[in-house]
């Protein structure tokens, strides 16, 4: 990472302590400050949000990071994707999941002063790392941002991520969720 960045400051919005772990373990050295926000009002049940947000707890602990939980704001969640429930995971509904969370996410990293952002939604094998990254690109342009993908993290290949993720969620003993995070990802995953 170029030596300018050093002196930098990022948010990593963070899912999941599983892909959140590996992503950590590469922007370590790389920020003068690092935060983690766990801003994710698709999970669903509330309980499910809990144990997911302990475990992103355990991670800023385990990496002396800041650790900032956004708002349970799940109506709102559900007024967005209203009319899409019926979508598949990965279908229309998910790119609005995505871009709610990254639009707080680059408000946070703006009120705070941060200039770089970054998310764990594109380290997920399930996800569409093209898609996180289009929107991801958008937002970062409107808001006058740097946005790095988990590629220019140095997190190149999804099988890889994938490996290394379960490697350090082993390690940790991280709390690993069985469905993406909406009611509507739990149902099929029953
Ligand atoms: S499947 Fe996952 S990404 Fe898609 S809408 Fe549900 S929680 Fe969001």
């Amino acid at each position: 990472m170029e030596e300018n960045i050093k002196s930098s400051k990022l948010v990593l919005h963070t899912c999941c302590a599983v892909c959140g772990a590996h992503l950590c373990e590469l922007l370590k050295n790389d920020f003068s400050e690092i935060l983690i926000y766990f801003y994710n009002p698709n999970v669903h049940p509330k309980e499910e949000y809990e144990k997911r947000k302990e475990a992103g707890k355990k991670l800023a602990e385990i990496y002396s990071l800041e650790f900032v939980e956004g708002e349970y704001d799940d109506k709102n969640w559900f007024e967005l994707v209203r009319g899409l429930e019926n979508e598949p995971e990965g279908g229309a509904r998910c790119p609005i999941c995505f871009e709610m969370r990254l639009k707080k996410t680059v408000q946070l990293a703006k009120e705070r002063g941060f200039t770089h952002f970054a998310t764990t939604l594109a380290a997920s094998p399930y996800k569409s790392e093209k898609i996180v990254d289009e929107l991801a690109g958008k937002i970062a342009r409107e808001f006058g941002l740097e946005y790095l993908s988990t590629a220019a993290i140095g997190a190149l290949d999804k099988k890889e991520i994938w490996q290394k993720t379960r490697e350090l969620a082993k390690k940790f003993n991280f709390y690993h969720q069985n469905y993406c995070g909406c009611l509507f990802s739990q149902r099929k995953s029953i």
